[in-house]
């Protein structure tokens, strides 16, 4: 399904007597179309598009990019990584009020050579020496991290990013070139370095999410393996992939346009950047065209770190207003995220008899390990309305004033699977 019939999909309004020929009323492709015979006038409601942000590549100490000579695909940043740039994520994640998600590769964390055992991780094998990267500010980052959780969320990304044989790497760590998994009994092996790693600096315990390094991966399982990355990950606890779908190999099979589940993990697309993985700086402009803005460290970084907040303003910026508009919200954690796209995508959504009317039925059943219990829903209204249910827990709601108009903003708790009714009247 495009974006376009999608979010038709999830449209739908009712309309005073003057304004139903405004071509908002049959605009869904589902539900038939009310009309209210009281006064409360227009009124559209919408289950909005969550996006969240993903930043690839954090966790380097060295800024090199080491491709030339065997040594991994880093940020290029060209100078090292201090805790300030860890800081830059958190500043970010509090002035949006999400959790950004740090897809993180840990190897220059490991303050005990670690990785000298693990197969495939690094260039150096088992002569793995990361002495110099051992010093004061893996606690000074491991604070800044700890002391703000609900605006940094560490993602699995990988130990040394690429995958190398006697010293030569190809790409990439979890799946080769033709997103073929890497042995399983191996990447076990990288999963417990990586939680090791998390103990070492304690940073607490493997994440839940994950992004493949280089994109490399497929959906579902690859030749010569019997169980999926996302299969394997899933044991593990995780319930969360994203990567560009354009990339992904058996894309196809994603059953939901902007994400696929895959043995219960969601699969996102990530879609396309703003700016290159190597942009130092720079200025993202354009649109967010579905549920990830996706980012590189260094795009949020300057080459001063004492000047890295003047990126994120940028960041800030372009990002702000998508909480604003009807049709999208910033999610503020990856829990919330999974729940509300499987909500925008499957759950059906009209607006008839005063009421908006939720059925559920395609959504308890996506399969996804996370559950779907909450969902956001927005309301535009030429008047000012007061909400209620029965058979759902409005927990908070939230508005504005654009455009004439009021935007609310309601957060539901489901207490039915099937379904629900939010009924509104004009306030009294
Ligand atoms: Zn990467």
């Amino acid at each position: 399904m495009t974006k376009m019939t999608r979010r038709k999909f999830m449209k739908d309004s009712i309309q005073s007597s003057a304004a139903v020929s405004t071509g908002l009323v049959g605009s869904s492709l589902f539900a038939s179309c009310g009309q209210s015979n009281s006064s409360v006038g227009v009124v559209e409601a919408i289950i909005p598009l969550p996006i969240q942000v993903v930043i690839d590549d954090v966790g380097w100490w060295s800024g090199e990019d080491g491709s030339e000579y065997q040594e991994p695909y880093r940020t290029g940043i060209s100078r090292s990584h201090v805790p300030a740039d860890y800081q830059a994520i958190v500043d970010l994640g509090k002035a949006l009020g999400i959790q950004p998600q740090a897809a993180t590769v840990l190897g220059e964390w490991d303050k005990q050579n670690i990785l000298r055992k693990v197969p495939h991780s690094t260039w150096m094998g088992d002569k793995w020496d990361n002495s110099q990267w051992v010093g004061p500010w893996l606690e000074e980052a491991a604070d800044i991290i700890n002391n703000n959780k609900d605006n940094f969320e560490i993602t699995v990304h990988g130990l040394g990013h690429e995958w190398w044989v006697d010293g030569k790497f190809t790409r990439a760590e979890w799946a080769d070139d033709n997103g073929v998994m890497r042995p399983k009994e191996i990447l076990e092996q990288h999963l417990d370095a990586y939680a090791e790693i998390m103990h070492q600096n304690k940073l607490g315990e493997l994440p839940r999410s994950f992004v493949p390094n280089a994109f490399r991966h497929s959906f579902g399982v690859t030749k010569g393996n019997d169980i999926s990355l996302a299969q394997l990950l899933a044991g593990r606890g995780f319930t969360q992939i994203n990567t560009p779908f354009s990339s992904m190999f058996n894309s196809e099979a994603a059953q939901y346009g902007f994400f696929g589940v895959d043995s219960g993990i969601m699969t996102i697309d990530r879609g396309a950047d703003f700016l290159d993985w190597n942009i130092i700086g720079g200025i993202p402009n354009g649109e967010i065209k579905g549920p990830t803005c996706g980012m590189h460290w260094p795009n949020l970084l300057h080459k001063n770190p004492e000047r890295n907040s003047e990126v994120v303003a940028r960041w800030v910026k372009i990002l702000a207003p998508y909480h604003q508009r009807q049709e999208t919200m910033l999610a503020k954690n990856s829990v919330e995220f999974q729940q509300q796209l499987a909500h925008n995508k499957l759950s059906k959504l009209k607006v008839a008899d005063n009421a908006i009317k939720l059925d559920f039925s395609d959504t308890k059943n996506v399969g996804t390990i996370a559950s779907n219990e909450e969902l956001t829903v927005k309301v535009r209204s030429e008047n000012e309305l007061d909400f209620s249910s029965e058979n759902i827990k409005i927990v908070s709601i939230s508005s504005q004033k654009s455009n004439n108009s009021m935007l609310y903003n309601m957060n539901l708790e489901i207490t039915n699977v099937n379904g629900a009714v939010v009924t509104f009247k004009n306030k009294s």
